[in-house]
């Protein structure tokens, strides 16, 4: 009809149905129904062995579930070929704890030499180019041909950000990603992931962090036990969301 004006659901970029993991007879995740949306800002807690990374890694086809499905931007991640996994890691950035930097490699280096793995025809010149203008991004334009180990902890966690977005994937995955970091610092960090998040990206923290999810008002999802037991939407955290956890 003329003038009407339809309305229709965006799919979720990432979306869990009824996914368990189990290593042995430890269920580590249980039953886990999700649906993450494109561009969402989204804190992961819970306490030591909820099964915050395992749901990670389950996004990144690190390992599969043991039932259920998981998919990320359209892909199938529980039953993807070995073959196509490339496809899938191509559209998930992810950050750790301790960086995992290359050590011998500069700052570009590593951010280009990321790009390239990810996609074999991109040329030197290209992966050097994009590779600085992800460091400008993260504000390491003038540390490009630094070391890991003449940079900071908070340079070093910006440079592994860096590598993690230089192909622009709709999805990035963060596994504590200020937990070796002082406060300020990770503050920043946290507001560069926000920023990446503000960009269009869905950004998916897993912090034992309270007071940045706390401040930040995204959503929280709340894992005890391997069961999700709370999905607050942003801007609704409250003193209760912790009750479970801190
Ligand atoms: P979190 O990240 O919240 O600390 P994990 O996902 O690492 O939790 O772990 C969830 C549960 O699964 C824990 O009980 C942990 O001991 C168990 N687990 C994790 N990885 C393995 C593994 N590779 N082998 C056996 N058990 C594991």
């Amino acid at each position: 009809m003329p003038g009407s004006v339809t309305f229709c659901e965006l799919p979720s970029l990432v979306e869990f149905v009824g996914v368990t993991r189990s290593y042995g007879s430890r269920v580590a995740v249980e039953d886990i129904h999700l649906g993450l949306d494109p561009g969402e800002l989204v804190f992961l807690v819970g306490p030591s062995g909820a099964g915050k990374t395992t749901l990670l890694k389950l996004i990144n086809r690190e390992i599969r579930p043991t039932c259920g499905e998981v998919w990320v931007d359209g892909l199938p991640a529980h039953q993807l070929s070995a073959s196509k996994v490339a496809d899938l890691r191509r559209r998930v950035g992810v950050v750790f704890q301790d960086y995992k930097l290359l050590p011998r490699l500069t700052a570009l280096e590593n951010v280009a030499f990321a790009l390239q793995v990810t996609d074999l025809r991109i040329s030197d010149e290209e992966a050097r180019d994009r590779g600085l203008d992800a460091l400008d991004a993260v504000g390491l334009g003038d540390r490009a041909d630094a070391f890991p180990h003449q940079l900071s902890g908070g340079q070093q966690q910006r440079v592994a950000v860096a590598r993690a977005v230089v192909s622009q994937p709709p999805l990035l995955i963060a596994d504590e990603p200020t937990g070796n970091l002082d406060v300020e610092t990770a503050w920043q960090i946290t507001d560069l992931l926000e920023d990446i998040a503000n960009f269009g990206t869905t950004v998916l923290v897993a912090t034992h962090n309270v007071e940045i999810v706390k401040r930040m008002q995204r959503r929280v999802l709340t894992l005890v036990d391997g069961r999700l037991v709370r999905d607050q939407p942003a801007g609704r955290v409250g003193r209760l969301a912790w009750a479970a956890w801190s």
